[in-house]
């Protein structure tokens, strides 16, 4: 029940865009990477829109419902539903790997280890942080879980 596309961040971006999951402001950001202060908000400015398209563009690929609103930008994830098999739908920005999509879901044994995969995945490139406590609830909660951890890094 995931899907995945492929990237769309330069390196330059990418490396920004880690920095700003991790929670540090612009100013911070332009002295991690030895860069002007100016050149890093262009270049967030410019990650913001591309990551805006690309989660509209799989939204729309995949035909789910979604307003502007449902957007939420900085967190590069956009909460969507699905009419046809009335489930809500999260789609993540990940700088690796690209759009991935979780339909939100009770896992079967058939596909409870690639759904694992794809939790591990979004953790990893999005830097959430998760304790073995978390890691034994059923995979529906864990996503929960990262998707709040994505929120809260950003504040
Ligand atoms: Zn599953």
């Amino acid at each position: 029940m995931t899907e995945r596309t492929r990237t769309i961040l330069s390196t330059d971006e990418t490396a920004v865009f880690s920095a700003m999951d991790a929670g540090l402001s612009p100013k911070e950001i332009s002295v991690k990477l030895s860069k002007e202060e100016g050149y890093i908000r262009k270049t967030q400015s410019r990650i913001r829109k591309k990551i805006d398209k690309e989660l509209k563009k799989a939204a729309n690929m995949h035909r789910l419902q979604f307003t502007d609103n449902d957007i939420m930008r900085d967190q590069g994830i956009l909460k969507c539903f699905d009419w046809v098999i009335n489930t809500y739908v999260f789609l993540v920005f990940t700088p690796e790997t690209g759009i991935l999509i979780y339909y939100t879901h009770d896992c079967s044994n058939n596909c409870e280890k690639a759904c694992k995969e794809t939790l591990d995945l979004i953790r990893t490139e999005r830097g959430v942080r998760v304790d073995d406590k978390i890691r034994s609830l059923p995979n529906k909660i864990q996503y929960e879980h990262a998707f709040e951890g994505i929120r809260k890094q950003k504040g």
